[in-house]
């Protein structure tokens, strides 16, 4: 076993490095300057906190917000790792620790928030501190172009030359350019080695639904779901506290926010969120960045994003944990109207609206998908995939019609009608409707009028909303919002090509995403327990619940029901101090058991190879005590001295009898050293 290895089962208690993490973390320990480009819940953090750990002297981590900071110091000195923070938060005692956690060399990685690198005394402190890496979490931070620009990061770069140490810049955001402006700024144009990581995340379930009674289908959402975290998006403020009420009033514990509010009022969200099991934020894409709590169990849009990218750091918040998580995102032609519009009616100039229109009608084509989601999402990312089995349409096939009649219908009643005119106006023409506007505008007259009564109202609906989602019809700002014909539509319209359109699109049934049990029904009563037993713990030292344990390693517990604190140390998650810690207490929720006759010397090397070596030496010693015929006076070992001999090895066979001195030597030596030759 390699070292990052053995730190990774003892340490973060994981059997295995996730895809990447283990190169990554090569290139960091070995000093390469390196640039990680993983999705949300890769495991970035581990990237830099093991190298930080086999690496010579301090690693200094800069990450861009406090709440994060405290939390991942939180996470790792549960873990038993020595790390510390400086902002401008900390109380005096807090600095105090650093200082002398840095003086007298215990102190491993400091987190430090960027405003602090332009202080001279900082950079003074950082000279002397004998630093060994500095770990960049958020790199692009450092784009100038970037929604989460700080310009505090760009002096991260002089930090670096002036302290001649390599240095690891981690984010999840990797289109090309920021890419280069990290080098450029980071690195001062040396390359780094770069990982570009898979853009996949096989645990978050993929659904999306037309809207057809939005708030009923965010609420029948929310409900199946209820007892577990997890996230509302919505377009704007106001319907995010309109939509807390509603939930609030229907039984779930739900709170709103968004930029609007005071920055303290949304702190005080975030704190509950990370901190409390169960709760929902109903939130503007403002909730975002600072959201670092690895147990989302779902995230649903109430209004469509802005596009494939956003959608996708959006949802990527759930199941950082890994475990199971499902998504919902609604859409409806209000959302298509009210995003072109946002595009054209910004001062951008035309050929940046055009890629925005792109972006967006990538988005739409996801929304209107036919085919696994997965596929296309990963394929708009510049990956092939296996249709998913996991997303809403591999799981309910859509039923497909040759469409492409009824699109030409469409298409001529917009065309017949000067393009002037909105859906509703086009279905009264298609239907044959007469409304004061058709006849004003003598469209009752039209050969279009009425052709289209094969179809009724709600699927005319279904047709436009999937035309715009095409691109085929677009709402044109300079006529009111009028429908205009794109270029694509024209070999439809000329009977040139056929389309297919989603049948279930059309109707008003809405199929409602059942949630998935993290548990099979007989699993799911312990699991209940063991949350329980964390919140307890979690509430008695005042940490986030995912501190103590993840869900994912409850889900572990749950199913593979550890008999003893050998077997609970082999649960991924559960690490050398929080077996310590917590081992026992969970066990005897598992078991029904206590297990306090295990002596504590033997309990911290539970799940370690000396364990079970102990286990034989224990038994030898019982069995000699009185020697081989049972007769003489007698000597024992104390367990503490037991635990020391089952680390060593049998080529130590001097050392061995040195430690069990001369009496007890004579007693178990020859024994003993028959079991360590035999480990
Ligand atoms: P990122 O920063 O990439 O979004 P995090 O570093 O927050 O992701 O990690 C997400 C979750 O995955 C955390 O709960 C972390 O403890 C867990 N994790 C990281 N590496 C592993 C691993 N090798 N095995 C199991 N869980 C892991
Ligand atoms: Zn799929």
């Amino acid at each position: 076993m390699s070292q990052a290895q053995a730190v990774l089962r003892e340490v973060f208690g994981y059997d295995a490095f996730r895809a990447q993490q283990e190169e990554i973390i090569d290139s960091v320990i070995a000093g390469d300057d390196t640039l990680a480009i993983l999705p949300t819940g890769a495991g970035k953090s581990l990237c830099y906190q093991l190298p930080a750990l086999i690496r010579e002297g301090l690693t200094v981590v800069i990450s861009p917000l406090i709440a994060l900071m405290r939390d991942q110091v939180r996470a790792l000195r549960a873990a038993g790792v020595p790390a510390g923070f400086l902002t401008s938060q900390n109380t005096e005692e807090e600095t105090e620790a650093v200082w002398s956690g840095i003086s007298d060399g215990s102190l491993r990685l400091l987190y430090i928030a960027p405003e602090r690198l332009g202080l001279a005394g900082t950079q003074r402190m950082l000279k002397s501190a004998g630093i060994g890496l500095i770990a960049v979490d958020e790199a692009h931070c450092v784009s100038q172009w970037g929604h989460d620009f700080r310009p505090d990061y760009l002096k991260i770069g002089e930090l670096r030359a002036s302290l001649g140490v390599p240095l690891a810049a981690f984010t999840a955001t990797a289109d090309r350019e920021t890419q280069e402006e990290i080098i450029y700024r980071l690195f001062a144009g040396r390359t780094p080695s770069v990982f570009l990581g898979g853009f996949d995340r096989p645990n978050l379930t993929l659904a999306f639904a037309p809207k057809l009674k939005p708030r009923q289908q965010i609420l029948d959402f929310v409900s199946a779901r209820r007892g577990t975290s997890g996230i509302v998006y919505c377009g704007t403020r106001a319907k995010t506290e309109t939509l807390a009420d509603a939930l609030c009033k229907a039984g779930t514990t739900a709170v709103a926010y968004h930029g609007g509010m005071e920055p303290e009022a949304r702190r005080a969200v975030e704190a509950r969120f990370s901190a409390e099991d169960g709760l929902v934020v109903v939130a503007t894409v403002a909730f975002g960045m600072g959201i670092d709590k690895p147990d989302i169990r779902w995230v649903a849009h109430a209004d469509l994003p802005k596009s494939i990218e956003a959608y996708y750091q959006e949802i990527g918040r759930a199941g950082r944990d890994g475990a199971p998580a499902d998504t919902l995102t609604l859409f409806g032609a209000d959302d298509i109207r009210f995003r072109r519009t946002q595009i054209d009616e910004s001062l951008a100039p035309a050929d940046r609206k055009q890629a925005d229109h792109g972006r967006l009608n990538a988005l739409l084509g996801l929304a209107e998908a036919q085919v696994c989601r997965r596929v296309e999402v990963l394929a708009y990312f510049g990956e092939t995939a296996e249709p998913c089995g996991n997303c809403d349409l591999c799981s309910n096939p859509p039923e497909l019609f040759d469409g492409t009649d009824a699109v030409r219908m469409a298409l001529s009643a917009a065309l017949r009608t000067g393009e002037m005119f909105g859906t509703q106006h086009l279905i009264d023409v298609l239907t044959g409707t007469e409304t004061p506007k058709t006849k004003q505008h003598r469209h009752d007259a039209l050969p279009t009028f009425g052709v289209g009564t094969g179809f009724s109202r709600t699927e005319w609906n279904g047709i436009f909303r999937q035309m715009m989602g095409r691109d085929l019809l677009r709402p044109d700002p300079a006529r009111h919002g009028g429908l205009r014909m794109t270029d694509p539509a024209l070999p439809v319209l000329r009977g040139e090509q056929t389309i297919k359109l989603r049948r279930d699109a059309l109707t008003r049934k809405t199929t409602s995403t059942p949630a998935r049990a993290l548990v099979s029904e007989e699993d799911a009563p312990l699991l209940s327990q063991l949350k329980a037993c964390r919140r307890r713990l979690a509430e008695e030292a005042s940490i986030p619940a995912y501190i103590v344990f993840t869900d994912r390693t409850l889900i572990e517990m749950a199913e593979k029901r550890p008999e003893s604190l050998d077997d609970m140390a082999a649960i991924s998650g559960v690490g050398q101090k929080k077996l310590e810690r917590y081992g026992a207490i969970f066990l005897e929720v598992v078991t029904g058991e206590t297990t306090a006759t295990l002596h504590p010397k033997r309990r911290q090397i539970a799940g370690r190879a000396a364990a079970p070596i102990y286990d034989r030496l224990l038994e030898a010693q019982s069995r000699l005590q009185r020697g081989e015929d049972g007769t003489q006076k007698p000597v024992s070992c104390s367990a503490s001295l037991l635990a020391r001999i089952a680390k060593m090895s049998h080529a130590e066979e001097g050392e061995v009898m040195r430690v069990l001195g001369e009496r007890r030597a004579d007693r178990f030596g020859s024994a003993f050293i028959e079991i360590l030759r035999s480990a």
